[in-house]
């Protein structure tokens, strides 16, 4: 059986290894003499002088301008399909990484939605906003398109990670065959979704040395967050029986709409995607505020509809701890649970409403956009602010 190859030792080639496009791989080669023999992602770059039978390789061409290689290649007795392709045409990687970049530089840092975080008040303000932002729909939309046509179920999007600090690749995931933008555009080596790395940056950013509680502990996020100047403390909800502040294995409990906390115990806390899963988020609400010291800050992501303008309870909590389904079970994913944690609420406007009668001040949701960062999406990005 032939060995794999990949040719080329640039960004193309990093891609294609970071988003494990390509299992086997047995070295790199490069026309660069001041290449060889060095590690490339730890692989060894082999000069193509040092191969004798090229035919023991299969040969994945990852250079842009990859006539040239292809003409060498032939020159060596390969054929193209057989003997070598190029990653641009690879079965398994589908994805035609040139039409992103191209898409990229070409719709975003020409125009002046290069990157922003707007807070937005109500839904008027929002849809100003949009209309005011028409190319950055359109990008989003492209990208969707460029994404299904040509990738199938994963297609690779090049931009940089606030958290790892440098260029990645994300992968944009479908979920039924669509983009899911907001859980998506996730960073292989740090596994950060888009909001994630968001709010990340947001709380180096911001809020830095500042006193963080996280809805979250046995996440990704919260271990980044972790590794912040910031004193974080995260916890989970692990069963009814546990008493709040109990750690079990090393995991907190607690539960959002009863906290242990002391009155002002935080300068910050972060929410994601918790709010939905709670039988009475008004409660969760003036928890956090009362857990909050005067001018801190909550920091919330949930599924959010910016065209509803009201909630809508899918779920109720009888005393008894019995669930009453108003609308089909959702489920989204628990690290704690295989079945997932049920959702409770669909959130609009309204949202707003809840935060600013729990006691949050100009409580508002901050749309943001970079698509250098790979904040994009063909509608909006948005998280909940308010403070104390
Ligand atoms: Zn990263």
């Amino acid at each position: 059986m032939k060995k794999t190859v990949i040719w080329g030792s640039g960004q193309i080639a990093e891609g294609l290894i970071r988003a494990n496009a390509i299992s086997g791989i047995s070295f790199i080669l490069d026309n660069d003499k001041y290449k060889t023999h060095t590690l490339f992602f730890g692989y060894e770059v082999i000069h193509p002088d040092e191969i004798s039978e090229w035919k023991d390789y299969f040969i994945i061409i990852a250079v842009r301008k990859w006539n040239d290689i292809s003409e060498q290649l032939d020159r060596y007795g390969l054929r193209y399909g057989q003997d070598y392709i190029d990653c641009f045409s690879y079965d398994h990687l589908q994805v035609d990484i040139r039409s992103v970049q191209n898409a990229v530089k070409k719709f975003c840092f020409k125009t002046d939605d290069g990157e922003f975080c707007v807070p937005i008040d109500n839904y008027e303000a929002f849809s100003d906003l949009r209309n005011s932002k028409k190319n950055v729909l359109m990008f989003g939309e492209m990208l969707t398109e460029i994404y299904r046509e040509t990738y199938g179920d994963m297609g690779l999007y090049f931009g940089y990670c606030p958290v790892c600090n440098r260029e990645r690749v994300f992968h944009v995931n479908t979920v039924n065959g669509e983009f899911n933008w907001r859980e998506s555009v996730a960073d292989d080596v740090c596994m950060l979704n888009l909001r994630q790395r968001f709010i990340y940056s947001l709380c180096r950013d911001r809020y830095k040395g500042k006193k963080i509680y996280m809805h979250e502990q046995i996440t990704n996020l919260f271990r980044y967050m972790s590794t912040l100047e910031n004193e974080v403390v995260g916890s989970e909800y692990i069963s009814p029986a546990t008493e709040g502040g109990t750690i079990v294995d090393g995991v907190r409990h607690e539960d959002v709409m009863n906290l242990s906390f002391d009155d002002g115990s935080f300068d910050v806390i972060v929410s994601c995607d918790v709010l939905e899963h709670v039988n009475d988020p008004k409660t969760a609400l003036k928890e956090a505020y009362r857990c909050l010291k005067t001018n801190g800050t909550i920091l919330m992501t949930v599924p959010f509809n910016p065209n509803m303008e009201k909630n809508v309870r899918r779920a109720f909590m009888r005393n008894d701890g019995s669930v009453e389904n108003h609308l089909p079970p959702v489920y989204h994913g628990n690290p704690l649970s295989k079945e997932g944690s049920l959702v409770f609420h669909d959130f609009g406007w309204e949202l707003l409403e809840d935060m600013r009668s729990s006691g949050f001040k100009d409580a508002h949701l901050l749309v943001y956009y970079s698509p250098e960062k790979g904040y994009v999406s063909n509608r909006m990005q948005f998280i909940f602010e308010g403070n104390k």
